[in-house]
């Protein structure tokens, strides 16, 4: 690597960045610090000024592999050669046949129908509309949904309708976006076993509701970027059986979980369920473009189908994108070429050994770890700004927000890595 830019070079480039180019949630007023970052590889970026940084975000839950990892560069540049893009309308390729192919090997049984689409917001979109569109086809009225609090599924509209309210920042939009019901969030954590009670609220609101609500949707064992909160797959499992017992759908977003972060291939592998629908993004192309799926099961796309429009309505421009596609097969290929569960094993046992410290230290509300997840949270917001510039400054790379500073590193990251990014996240963690 070693691309390092001139400071005048720099300072023109972040002037025009701070001037011009919207971050996320962030002010173009005044725009929080940008990073300039030239060149990745493995676990690393490189900042523009030579120095180095542990990824400790995976490009949020993408990067699984790494960054410049020969297999998806070559796949990528064998794609190129070919056909970097062609319109899905009309016209199949082998990308995508292929890729459907190993969707249809790994993901839980019955999701036989693959619905590509260009991020996972779009995916969550797609799977909301499946939803309205199953019970509209039999001529039947159900205009909501029912979620958890804590939860995230994206920025698009009907995706932010069922994020968390208070840090979705609902009360911002409204008149403008659809409400749904929202239950309490899972109450038991990953380890407690599960209760009845914890599930009292949504089973509540299902029986006032069930005439009302198309599907639960909900984010599989881990929320993340609602509250990073970790729930037992015995809630999940209720769960499965509470929508089926009232015939409601349900939407399980995957696009965190999904290839391996928890420890299981997907999330919902540790309830032993299956959802009628799931969204699927982020690490499916090893965090190399943008490529998501809205999967479902034969009796949601019989139902849509057999409908007044007897389609499903939507077709995104880059549906089934041929690069992105063959970069998604080269990446599950690579996973399944390894011993990766053992792999996220030693990354949650690390994980484990260098958080456990943190648990004593004051500030600290609580430390939790699942599968190659690592959370601290403090009983108070963070700093973002400030921490940023310290981690930063200590050689790593961790975006925290809120009360949370979390890691979930690529995959591939050493021993000697991982102690290094997670001891110097106690550390500073340990001084704000
Ligand atoms: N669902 C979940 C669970 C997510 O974590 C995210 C992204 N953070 C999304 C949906 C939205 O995906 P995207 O940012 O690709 O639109």
């Amino acid at each position: 690597m070693t691309l390092r830019m001139k400071q005048t070079d720099i300072d023109s480039l972040l002037a025009f960045d701070h001037q011009h180019l919207w971050h996320p949630y962030a002010s173009m007023d005044q725009p929080p610090p940008a990073y300039p970052v030239v060149a990745a590889d493995g676990v690393f970026l490189e900042l523009a000024d030579g120095r180095r940084l542990i990824d400790g975000m995976s490009s949020w839950w993408s990067a699984i592999h790494g960054y410049n990892h020969p297999v998806l560069n070559q796949a990528a540049i064998a794609q190129l050669g070919q056909l970097s893009h062609v319109m899905f309308g009309g016209i199949t390729h082998p990308a995508a046949v292929r890729l459907g192919e190993q969707l249809l090997a790994i993901c839980p049984a019955g999701l036989n129908r693959i619905f590509y689409s260009d991020s996972g917001s779009v995916a969550v979109e797609v799977a909301i509309k499946m939803a309205f569109q199953f019970w509209l086809s039999q001529g039947v009225q159900r205009p909501k949904l029912l979620t958890v609090r804590s939860g995230y599924h994206g920025d698009t509209f009907a995706a932010m309708s069922v994020c968390d309210p208070v840090n979705g920042m609902h009360h911002l939009f409204r008149g403008v976006m659809a409400q749904h019901v929202f239950a309490e969030a899972p109450a038991c954590r990953f380890d407690e076993a599960f209760e009845e009670h914890h599930i009292a609220d949504l089973k509540s609101l299902l029986q006032q509701h069930a005439g009302d609500i198309a599907a639960v949707i909900i984010e599989p064992i881990v929320q993340g970027a609602g509250g990073m909160r970790f729930y037992a797959p015995g809630y999940l499992r209720r769960l499965r059986q509470l929508c089926d017992q009232y015939d409601v759908l349900l939407i399980l977003d995957e696009i965190a979980t999904g290839f391996g972060r928890s420890g299981t291939l997907f999330a919902c592998e540790h309830a032993d369920i299956a959802p009628d629908i799931m969204c699927i993004g982020k690490a499916l192309t090893g965090g190399y473009l943008s490529l998501a799926a809205t999967l479902c099961t034969d009796r949601v796309s019989d139902t849509i189908c057999a409908g007044e429009a007897g389609v499903l309505m939507h077709g995104p421009t880059f549906m089934g994108n041929p690069l992105a596609c063959a970069i998604a097969c080269a990446s599950i290929k690579l996973l399944l070429s390894q011993d990766w569960q053992g792999n996220i094993r030693r990354i949650e046992t690390i994980l484990r050994q260098q958080l456990a410290p943190a648990r004593d230290m004051a500030g600290v509300f609580d430390v939790r770890v699942l599968g190659a997840i690592g959370v601290i949270e403090m009983d108070h917001e963070v700093a973002m700004v400030e921490i940023q510039r310290r981690f930063v400054e200590a050689g790593i790379w961790i975006r925290p927000f809120g009360k949370l500073v979390y890691i979930m590193p690529p995959y591939v990251i050493s021993d000697e890595e991982l102690i290094t990014l997670s001891s110097t996240m106690v550390r500073i963690v340990s001084t704000v």
